[in-house]
């Protein structure tokens, strides 16, 4: 995605260049501090990155209202380059996003299409229905974005809303570059019937169900559950 980003953008003079950097900073696993940062091998800063998502919550903090009103009203060359923008309800834009559409805003920002955020959310879309656009997107290839760009949409998509997992949740087949939202993710051991792992699940992704089942097998005052697989 760093080599994406060197041709989209956002660049410095954008209004969505600074949130993107907010963004990337509350990216999970959460960094680790300078220090580590300074010994870190590329090796153990690429596997981060092959694990990295993003918390809905803390997207939406960083987001905040005169945040997306800036975003959506850049007036850089790009932004403006890119799409001919014709908003005659400029406020009702900012408050549609603002209330339902910020896990788009910052999938968009991180690909450099913010200004494409009116179109996705004229045609009724937002946080609550982001694989219905993907498949539009496939569907349709909007004129304007490049052909490998659904499936650029999608790997953003695997960051910013890794699934969600309740009790029963049937088998799914996961995109190959599926993220997860694990934290604290540690190998227990390896033997002659797989490897074993301990992990907690983000609070923003674990479903009530879970903390119900958990709630029953732990003496745990936090929110936090950890497992075993
Ligand atoms: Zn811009």
């Amino acid at each position: 995605m760093d080599i994406y980003r060197t041709f989209h953008g956002p660049f410095p003079g954008c209004a969505s260049y600074e949130p993107l950097l907010a963004i990337y900073r509350t990216a999970l696993p959460a960094l680790p501090d300078t220090q580590e940062l300074e010994d870190a091998s590329v090796e153990k800063l690429q596997e981060r990155d092959s694990k990295m998502f993003f918390s809905r919550t803390e997207i939406r903090k960083v987001l905040e209202e005169n945040v997306v009103r800036d975003v959506l009203s850049c007036g850089c060359n790009r932004c403006n380059d890119r799409l001919e923008r014709n908003i005659s309800e400029y406020e009702v834009l900012v408050r549609y996003v603002f209330n339902r559409a910020r896990i788009l805003l910052a999938i968009l920002i991180y690909l450099g299409h913010a200004s494409w955020t009116n179109v996705f959310t004229n045609g009724g879309y937002g946080d609550e229905n982001l694989d219905g656009l993907l498949s539009y997107i496939q569907n349709h290839s909007p004129a304007g974005l490049s052909p490998g760009f659904a499936r650029t949409f999608q790997s953003a998509l695997n960051l910013f809303r890794p699934p969600i997992f309740a009790m029963g949740t049937p088998r799914f087949n996961y995109d190959e570059h599926q993220r997860f939202p694990y934290i604290n993710d540690e190998l227990c051991g390896v033997g002659s019937s797989g490897t074993v792992r301990r992990f907690e699940i983000h609070d923003d992704y674990l479903d009530k169900s879970l903390i119900e089942v958990a709630s029953k097998y732990t003496q745990s005052e936090g929110s936090s559950v950890s497992f075993l697989i």
